[in-house]
């Protein structure tokens, strides 16, 4: 890429970093990711911005946002407002990265059409159906080509006073529809699938002082395996198949799942799904994954453009394993902390980017780096930084493979690795040199 036709893009990224660093540093960092770790510009742009703090994902607001009716939306507004009436709304706790969370979601419509939408921050107004609001500093995204409205931390919802919509009173379709599982989407309303019973248990649970039985378990096609639950019991058998009809979706943490409720009926079908590997996971973008609003088991192949704070050594509170910031948990006061071994990573599969949490087993194991052996190297420098600026070299702009459930929100998506390939380092001739500089170092 010549000068010229990077001007457009150091001048986009210079704007968005609002001077984190100076122009000959952009410029060094921009060569840095394009000829040296040689990434697409996008990628290299999103590293960037993730590495000085802009998380690129959030909307940023460039300059006064426009107003859009909802037929004009094109799915990839950054930042827009909407006037428009709250045709159905609901309000949710979600959990995020381990947070409980309310956030608002429903159906927004004006003359023009109506658009799904979700308001992940600070809900300043309690939603009525059927009353008129603006929706300002929104960002737009596409699903199945259906725009979706999303309100982060920069937007408002407010009450458009004395604005007058023609809303056509759209009914909610009741109507089901058949998907494959892989398509399975929140949202979408009662669903029909056909698929193979891979596990199934009955649990106990109490529902208000009532114990009631919940049949759980996982369902898979061709396409793809979901999680089911039924508040009846169906008689499910592990290896038949059977036509479901009339579920609904619900997410648990971004990743939907299969109810079986009152109005739901079963009936066992011939199989014609051959080999379903229940441990497969399947592969996908992370596009795909961000059209899916998450995804159970999935796989992501994509370059480590950048290993975030909060990585390397860090010290978690012994009681609740949360990490912990100079030796002082927020639940439990002051504690010691054990060690652990961690790594955030931001993936990037040219589609898109993802965070991955990689656990301690598979840090040392890509890494070559044992918790002892990076506990060590803290001592001896008296710094526990050290171990971060140890691993990131070795990981970052490398190839890997992940392989865990994704929960997605408005930060974008996170995958909890459960599995870690890469072409990595060779590990013993790491530990040698390690232990080098560590014996240097003492
Ligand atoms: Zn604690």
């Amino acid at each position: 890429m010549n000068e010229e036709e990077l001007t457009p893009h150091f001048e986009e990224l210079k704007k968005e970093l609002e001077g984190k660093i100076d122009d000959a540093q952009l410029k060094k960092e921009l060569n840095t990711y394009l000829n040296e770790y040689r990434v697409t510009i996008d990628a290299a742009k999103r590293g960037i911005k993730r590495k000085y703090g802009v998380d690129p994902t959030l909307a940023f607001v460039t300059g006064d946002s426009i107003t859009k009716k909802i037929s004009d939306l094109a799915g990839t507004e950054m930042n827009v407002d909407i006037i428009a009436r709250a045709v159905f709304t609901e309000k949710k706790t979600v959990s995020v990265r381990g947070e409980q969370k309310t956030i608002v979601s429903g159906i927004l419509g004006d003359e023009t059409g109506t658009a799904p939408f979700t308001v992940w921050e600070g809900v300043n107004v309690d939603l009525v159906k059927g009353e008129t609001y603006r929706f300002k500093n929104a960002y737009t995204k596409t699903w199945n080509e259906k725009v979706q409205v999303n309100l982060g931390s920069r937007g408002k919802v407010e009450k458009a006073e004395g604005v007058k919509l023609d809303v056509p009173d759209r009914a909610l379709s009741a109507d089901t529809t058949d998907v494959k599982i892989g398509d399975v989407r929140d949202g979408i309303g009662n669903v029909n699938v056909t698929g193979r019973i891979l596990s199934v248990e009955t649990r106990s649970i109490t529902v208000k002082g009532e114990t009631k039985e919940v049949h759980s378990g996982l369902i898979a096609d061709d396409t793809g395996k979901i999680q089911f639950s039924a508040w009846n019991d169906y008689n499910l058998k592990k290896d038949e198949s059977v036509c479901i009809k009339n579920a609904y979706i619900r997410s648990w943490k971004g990743i939907p799942q299969l109810n079986l409720g009152d109005r739901c009926e079963v009936s066992r079908v011939d199989d014609s799904f051959g080999e379903i590997d229940a441990a497969a996971s399947s592969k996908k973008t992370v596009s795909e994954i961000m059209s899916a609003g998450g995804g159970l088991d999935v796989s992501i192949t994509g370059t480590v453009v950048d290993m975030r704070g909060g990585s390397g050594l860090i010290k978690r509170c012994p009681q609740c394993n949360r990490s912990v910031l100079n030796d002082e948990c927020a639940t439990h006061g002051s504690v010691t902390p054990v060690f652990d071994l961690r790594m955030k990573l931001t993936l990037d599969d040219g589609t898109g980017a993802i965070s991955a949490i990689v656990n301690r087993p598979d840090t040392e194991r890509l890494i070559g780096v044992t918790l002892a052996a990076a506990e060590g190297l803290a001592k001896a420098h008296g710094d526990i930084e050290v171990v971060a600026r140890e691993i990131a070299p070795k990981i970052i702009m490398k190839k890997v493979t992940v392989t865990g459930n994704v929960l997605i929100d408005e930060y974008g998506p996170m995958m909890i690795v459960k599995k870690v390939e890469a072409d990595v380092v060779d590990v013993k001739a790491e530990a040698e040199r390690l232990l080098k500089e560590l014996e240097a170092a003492l």
